[in-house]
């Protein structure tokens, strides 16, 4: 690194030495060379390239210091050293034979790094943010135009092939193919695969032989996860026969037209599922199935569903139970089954699987979204609405046995994104001021426990990035959020002065960069305290002037926040001196942040101002940097979720790149695919 840097290179260190270790003990690979080396960079643009013997990373990926790098990128740092580490393994020792394999690697080593990351942390928290990223940014690419398959069959340029989809969707495949297996057996796979391949260029066909062989079962059907595009959609019903005791669960699967498959196949889909009674989980013992004495708990079990629709009838259940299907997210679908409020909420306090509680939360969230979208205006409507969401979160946060960091994330309402990748022509303002709606009643309703959850963190803990501790602030930080949000809303002065100085006293004091984002953070996002907030801003830049991730921070938050005039802040920010077109990070710490993550305010801007700005950086990018013009114009292609204003305005955005005759192949490919 540079010799400026040399301070922020620890945790790096540890990381890699602790993937050493962890490749080892888990996998039984063992590193070649007697050197290691990484090489940090500031301007790159992808996260980091596994070249043997000499790691190339982008100084985000590597460098961390408490003082100046949050939680998520040391977490960030963290998983990618690991990642770019076990691609000494998946990815160089065993390589691959053509581009079209690209996810052998890309898809084993981010399911490789997810492990590590969760034996790292928690377990948990790192499943729930791995399927959040899927589910907000990998179906609408699956759900879009631009939908290709994990193996696709064609491409024009193949950079714009490191996608969500190789790689997330990839990890999830490889992820089914370890949950069929098991971990004994799915271990005996990797060892041969690795044995058997060592030093050749081999396909993704190569991997998923070395699978069946070491397990003797046949994978064939379970290719198809590798060929056919597009999110599959699992559609549950179910039934109880109280006097024959049986209770069966009806599965189907369906998966739209693709660009590749016009008809799809059935997919294989392993589905985890176990039933909760009144006193908790039943054994499960299908109809016409011997008990295997083999297994230990019976009471959670994997349907390995592989029709288009399959039922299951599960015998001696005398009470009819509450199901919960596709615990731990055991495949990448969307889920369709309807059910009572009432239900969810069980599963909420009920469930031992973490990763379920969290989407029985996620589900309910959900379904009263859309409620309040429709009952827009009659505020009494509303209010009853959310009554029993309230108390469920105020029974959440009333509970100190659970990790401090899912109740951050069950707190955290589904992001918009996510929410319009489930909805068909969607209207984006009315969806985002129904999701508005529910965060101010929550700020509102949880007040008090809230203040008391930031009152009793303490601030002068020394920091370390321990899954405790990051679990700790997560919770504090999103108490401070919901804090801000009621003093913004609410009219009592007094409490907008007690949670404003607290939230200034957190700005000043904050020996870490995630309280100090955090504090910033909710400043700017708040209306009521502006002229605060852009002290704070300017103390912010003059501090940290010297530190290019902290000035990526400093854009990043700026650029996010949800307003009508978020247009114009970034047209301003791209002016300053400190914004460098020429540098990946800063484009994409400012541009890439309205456009993907402030859905709002990229929306919202009059007559698809916005849409017409990314068109105008995409064509001056694409001269210089074809691969980062080409990523940046993502937002653009998801037009046809949107309903009337939006969709116009957004193809005509593509349309206008389109008219340039000096495009790159990379942008090229991208809008044409996309006007289709
Ligand atoms: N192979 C790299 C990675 O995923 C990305 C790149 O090609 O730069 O780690
Ligand atoms: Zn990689």
């Amino acid at each position: 690194v540079e010799a400026k840097d040399l301070d922020k290179c620890q945790h790096a260190m540890d990381s890699l030495k602790n993937s050493m270790a962890w490749d080892e003990r888990v996998y039984g690979r063992e590193y070649d060379l007697d050197i290691f080396m990484v090489v940090a960079v500031d301007d790159f643009n992808m996260g980091a390239m596994e070249n043997k013997g000499l790691n190339i990373f982008n100084t985000s990926c590597v460098l961390a210091k408490a003082e100046t790098t949050t939680d998520a990128a040391f977490q960030r740092v963290e998983g990618v050293v690991a990642h770019e580490y076990f691609h000494n393994w998946s990815g160089n020792r065993v390589t691959c034979r053509d581009w079209f394999q690209l996810s052998l690697k890309e898809g084993f080593t981010v399911f490789r790094d997810a492990q590590f990351s969760a034996d790292m942390g928690s377990p948990t928290v790192k499943r729930v943010e791995d399927v959040s990223l899927l589910r907000s940014a990998q179906f609408p690419e699956d759900g879009g135009p631009l939908a290709h398959a994990v193996q696709p069959a064609s491409f024009i340029e193949i950079s714009n092939f490191y996608t969500l989809t190789i790689y997330e969707k990839g990890a999830e495949l490889v992820r089914m193919i370890h949950t069929l297996l098991g971990p004994e057996t799915f271990r005996r796979g990797s060892d041969l695969y690795f044995d058997r391949h060592d030093g050749q260029a081999v396909t993704i066909d190569d991997f998923l032989a070395a699978m069946a062989d070491a397990s003797g079962r046949n994978l064939d059907q379970f290719k198809l996860w590798y060929h056919q595009a597009g999110t599959p959609q699992l559609t549950v019903s179910e039934s109880y026969d109280e006097s024959a005791q049986e209770y069966t669960l009806s599965l189907s699967q369906y998966c739209r037209p693709t660009p590749e498959t016009e008809i799809k196949q059935a997919y294989l889909i392993p589905v985890s599922v176990s039933l909760f009674g009144d006193a908790g989980a039943l054994p499960l013992k299908l109809k016409g199935q011997r008990p295997n004495p083999e297994v230990g708990d019976n009471t959670s079990m994997v349907l390995e569903f592989d029709h288009k629709d399959q039922s299951y009838c599960f015998e001696n259940i005398a009470e009819k139970p509450v199901a919960s299907v596709l615990r731990g997210f055991s495949a990448p679908v969307k889920v369709e089954f309807k059910r009572d409020q009432g239900e969810l909420l069980r599963l909420m306090s009920q469930e031992s699987d973490g990763f379920a509680r969290w989407d029985a939360c996620q589900q309910v969230l959900i379904e009263l979204i859309g409620q309040l979208q429709q009952q827009r205006g009659d505020k009494a409507a509303m209010a009853q609405l959310i009554e029993p969401v309230q108390e469920a979160f105020a029974g959440l946060l009333a509970d100190d046995s659970l990790d401090p960091a899912m109740v951050a994330l069950m707190l955290t309402l589904p992001s918009l994104n996510y929410l319009l990748e489930l909805a068909e022509e969607a209207d984006v303002l009315a969806i985002y001021a129904a999701r508005e709606t529910l965060r101010q009643a929550l700020a509102e309703a949880l007040y008090t426990p809230l203040m008391a959850i930031y009152k009793a963190y303490d601030h002068s803990l020394a920091y370390q990035p321990s899954a405790d501790q990051i679990a700790k602030r997560s919770l504090k930080n999103t108490a401070l959020s919901y804090l801000m949000l009621a003093a913004d809303i609410g009219a009592n002065d007094e409490r907008r002065a007690e949670v404003l100085a607290l939230c200034q006293q957190q700005y000043q004091a904050a020996n870490n960069m995630t309280d100090q984002q955090a504090a910033l953070l909710a400043l700017v996002h708040s209306d009521f305290c502006q002229e605060q907030a852009q002290w704070a801003l300017s103390d912010f830049y003059q501090r940290w002037q010297h530190e290019a991730l902290v000035v990526n921070l400093w854009f990043s938050i700026q650029a996010s926040r949800p307003a009508r005039d978020a247009l114009a802040k970034v047209e301003q920010l791209a002016e300053h001196p400190a914004f460098d077109r020429g540098n990946p990070n800063k484009v994409r710490a400012l541009l890439g942040v309205f456009c993907n993550q402030n859905t709002y305010g990229f929306h919202a801007s009059a007559d698809g101002a916005a849409y017409r700005y990314l068109a105008e950086q995409v064509l001056s990018l694409d001269g210089d940097n074809p691969q980062l013009a080409a990523r940046l114009l993502t937002p653009l292609t998801r037009w046809a979720k949107f309903a009337g204003p939006q969709r116009q305005g957004m193809r005509n955005a593509l349309e206008g790149i389109a008219a340039s005759a000096t495009l790159s192949k990379d942008v090229y490919e991208l809008v044409n695919k996309s006007l289709g």
